[in-house]
């Protein structure tokens, strides 16, 4: 069955449910991999979600969001930003990593468009117990995962878009995004990615009044 066709009334009450239930999930084919579902972490409540793609390796084998080389990306700039991040509920799109194996080496591979779609079902599980206020997602499949369509980041980003429950969602690039780049480049969207963020600050500060 596909997720969309699920009441919310059906969805799990509370995080743990929610963990126990995506690590039962074999909803799309990401779930038949030989892989651990990673379940959001933080508050119960908080004013702050951020969504990335999926789990990498490294996430993976920790069975946490955002701890290998993108999560050290975050991590540094929401520093910066000012934003706690023992204070953010941070997740993914999808929850299960999704890989090719070559030799030893588990290569990510990008969830399609089907498969975020039928995983978001869980983000908006969480989000209707987090209750976020401002969501920000980091790149594509996030932007699909909560809101259900594509939308250019490049044309997205530094304003909110209202959601149907009251939140707001802000876009900008994943951190693999920036490991990826060189010189200039890397310089100019890590500028960006720094001031998207401040610009989430600076929300929040507003919106907590
Ligand atoms: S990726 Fe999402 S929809 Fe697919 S099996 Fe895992 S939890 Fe279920």
């Amino acid at each position: 069955m596909a997720n969309t066709e699920l009441e919310p009334e059906e969805r799990p009450k509370t995080l743990s449910a929610v963990d126990a239930a995506i690590h039962a999930c074999r909803r799309c084919p990401i779930g038949f991999l030989a892989n651990t579902a990673v379940m959001g972490e933080g508050p119960k409540r908080a004013a702050l979600m951020i969504v990335g793609e999926q789990p990498g390796d490294q996430e993976d084998r920790a069975g946490r969001p955002f701890v290998g080389p993108s999560g050290r990306v975050l991590d540094a700039a929401l520093e910066r930003a000012g934003i706690d991040r023992r204070q953010v509920y941070v997740t993914n799109a999808v929850k299960h990593f999704k890989y090719v194996q070559r030799g030893k080496r588990r290569l990510h591979q990008s969830p399609t468009t089907k498969e975020i779609d039928i995983c978001r079902w869980w983000n908006e599980a969480e989000r209707a117990i987090v209750k976020p206020q401002v969501i920000l997602a980091c790149g594509g499949s996030a932007v699909r995962g909560v809101l259900g369509k594509s939308m250019a980041i490049s044309r997205a980003r530094g304003r909110p878009h209202p959601l149907d429950d009251g939140s707001e969602l802000w876009v900008t690039v994943h951190p693999s995004y920036l490991l990826r780049l060189r010189d200039e480049m890397k310089e100019e969207q890590e500028a960006l990615f720094q001031a998207d963020l401040a610009a989430v600050t600076e929300r929040l500060a507003e919106l907590a009044g």
